[in-house]
């Protein structure tokens, strides 16, 4: 398989930073977006962290076995590149842990991450808060990530409806972020991938104010992907643009 990418990253209209941070390693497989939180641009940081520290360790790890010393139990249910991405965004947390305790300024900063690392015989993906990965395959938009925040408990329990989440004042209330602390709780799942899926890797300044029917519409626009991607941080700002906005998107085609 043959994985193609782009990305654009937007602070939005009413922002005057972009907190979002991502990353783009086609020649590691390797593709992040993450949303920070936090004062004085401490959000900004800890977004910057955990991409920085998710893809040196899956840098490290690149084309070894498992026989490497783990800095975390090796889960032997989960496949080598599920694991790589587990102790990724571990040690990601931890990076975030130590540069709180080391500056005032960061105190309280924390960020979501969301991950798929495509290696030779399986692909992965990792997952911490309300940024998401969708997939379009045969023009369905699946989003195969569930968000770690209160609004989506709401949802999922029947308590509140999709668009009633999106205008609800506690919306960004995530409750499981890379914040430093414990080893986080962290999704893993492996992914399967065939010719013609497109996935979207996005934070909530996308997916939290365009509906998913829309992102639907212009992920399956033909077109270069960069195109795809400029047109939904344009939606996001059409509809006021209230927060940073990344979309990354990957195209999967046969050899
Ligand atoms: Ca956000």
């Amino acid at each position: 398989m043959r994985v193609s990418w782009a990305a654009a990253s937007h602070p939005g209209l009413r922002r005057s930073s972009n907190e979002d941070s991502y990353c783009a390693r086609p020649d590691l497989g390797l593709f992040v977006v993450a949303d920070g939180m936090g004062g004085h641009a401490a959000g900004e940081v800890a977004s910057r962290l955990a991409v920085t520290a998710i893809e040196a360790f899956t840098a490290e790890t690149a084309g070894v076995d498992r026989q490497r010393t783990w800095p975390f139990p090796y889960d032997p249910t989960l496949s080598l590149e599920a694991n790589r991405l587990m102790s990724a965004f571990r040690l990601a947390n931890r990076r975030i842990g130590d540069a709180i305790a080391g500056s005032q300024d960061l105190r309280g900063m924390a960020t979501t991450s969301s991950a798929v690392l495509i290696g030779p015989r399986h692909s992965s993906l990792a997952h911490v808060g309300d940024s998401r990965i969708y997939r379009l395959r045969r023009a369905q938009l699946q989003q195969i990530t569930q968000d770690h925040s209160w609004v989506e408990e709401q949802v999922r329990s029947g308590a509140m409806t999709a668009s009633a989440a999106r205008q609800h004042p506690w919306r960004n209330i995530v409750t499981r972020a890379l914040a430093g602390g414990e080893d986080p709780d962290v999704d893993v799942a492996e992914l399967t991938l065939e010719p013609g899926d497109r996935l979207i890797l996005c934070s909530d300044g996308l997916h939290g104010v365009v509906p998913d029917p829309r992102i639907a519409d212009l992920v399956g626009q033909t077109g270069p992907l960069q195109a795809v991607c400029d047109a939904l941080v344009a939606e996001a700002n059409a509809a006021g643009g209230p927060d940073n906005i990344t979309a990354l998107a990957l195209q999967v085609d046969a050899d």
